[in-house]
């Protein structure tokens, strides 16, 4: 089937990011500001349900890429069989974001599913700042998880939010571990998500703050970003690489190919829309053809401009 959704910017749906639930077994201060995560307010759908939607878009948008998030999709039950079902819909790439916490038990299920990368989300290698982003206890147990990830053969990256006053500390530290395992890490400036919808500046650390840190210990260049990616790359003198998710001081929405699916089955077409797309009836290609047209009308021009949904409730 053709894919014709394509907007004024010649952009297309490549990449699917599927919220398999709004729960999470963390509390992060840049999430849930920390106070106890959001009841879980929907049910969701079915794992079967969710891989016929799947297998809907795939058919009308031929996607590269199924990346699954959540709240913490490792919470959800018949993820190994999501992973599968995903696998034999056709999709080429099959991706996880995770916090690792139930990691080290399930790496090994989910690459033998089918799955090839994972992002493990690591703010902290110190117990106490560790616990101030994530309000868990144990980074050890991640770490175990990452390295898990890494002997059953998954691609791994790690994701570290920085909050300017509670863990740049940890920039170096962060990267010295990802540096002697061998494993790309990703920094990510604050987002005006959820709680931090109207005052993400008071976290604020920038990506120029982040390379200056950076550059107190490392010597690196700049790497070619490749089309639709959210990171930018740079490599150090002796081949490590680590990129910059800047969604304020690098916005890379002109070549976004991302679609959300949420876990009650509504379909977003930006991170920035607070709206929902309901499909009526997935078997109707006119009507699914239109939803899609919709949801890419949703997509900001430049930049990334806030969102009153928490990463618990779409996945970020
Ligand atoms: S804000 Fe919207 S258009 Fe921009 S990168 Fe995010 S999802 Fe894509």
């Amino acid at each position: 089937m053709m894919n014709i959704v394509v907007d004024a910017y010649g952009r297309r749906f490549k990449t699917l990011r599927v919220s398999l639930l709004n729960k999470c077994n963390f509390n992060c201060t840049y999430c849930t500001e920390g106070e106890g995560q959001v009841k879980e307010t929907s049910t969701g759908i079915t794992a079967e349900d969710l891989l016929q939607r799947i297998a809907h878009l795939h058919q009308h948008l031929q996607l590269e890429t199924v990346r699954l998030t959540g709240g913490e999709p490792t919470l959800y039950h018949q993820l190994v069989e999501v992973i599968a079902g995903i696998q034999s819909i056709g999709i080429k790439t099959i991706s996880i974001t995770t916090n690792g916490f139930l990691l080290e038990k399930l790496a090994a299920p989910m690459k033998d599913a089918g799955l090839q990368n994972i992002n493990v989300s690591l703010d902290a290698m110190n117990e106490d700042l560790f616990f101030a982003m994530s309000k868990r206890n144990n980074v050890q147990r991640i770490i175990n998880g990452i390295l898990a990830a890494q002997k059953a053969g998954l691609h791994v990256k790690i994701n570290a939010v920085i909050m300017k006053g509670i863990n740049e500390s940890q920039i170096l530290p962060l990267v010295d571990f990802a540096f002697a395992n061998n494993i790309t890490i990703r920094f990510l400036e604050v987002m005006a998500m959820g709680h931090l919808h109207h005052q993400p500046q008071q976290y604020f650390y920038s990506q120029e703050a982040l390379l200056q840190t950076i550059a107190s210990k490392y010597s690196f260049t700049k790497i070619d970003r490749n089309g639709g990616a959210t990171a930018n790359y740079w490599q150090t003198t002796d081949g490590h690489t680590f990129g910059i998710i800047a969604n304020e001081s690098a916005p890379f929405c002109s070549d976004c190919n991302r679609l959300r699916l949420d876990s009650n089955g509504h379909i977003f077409g930006c991170l920035s829309s607070n709206h929902p797309i309901k499909i009526n009836n997935w078997n109707n290609h006119q009507e699914v053809t239109e939803k899609l047209q919709e949801a890419l009308l949703q997509k900001q021009p430049i930049k990334f401009t806030g969102s009153s949904l928490s990463m618990l409730q779409i996945g970020g």
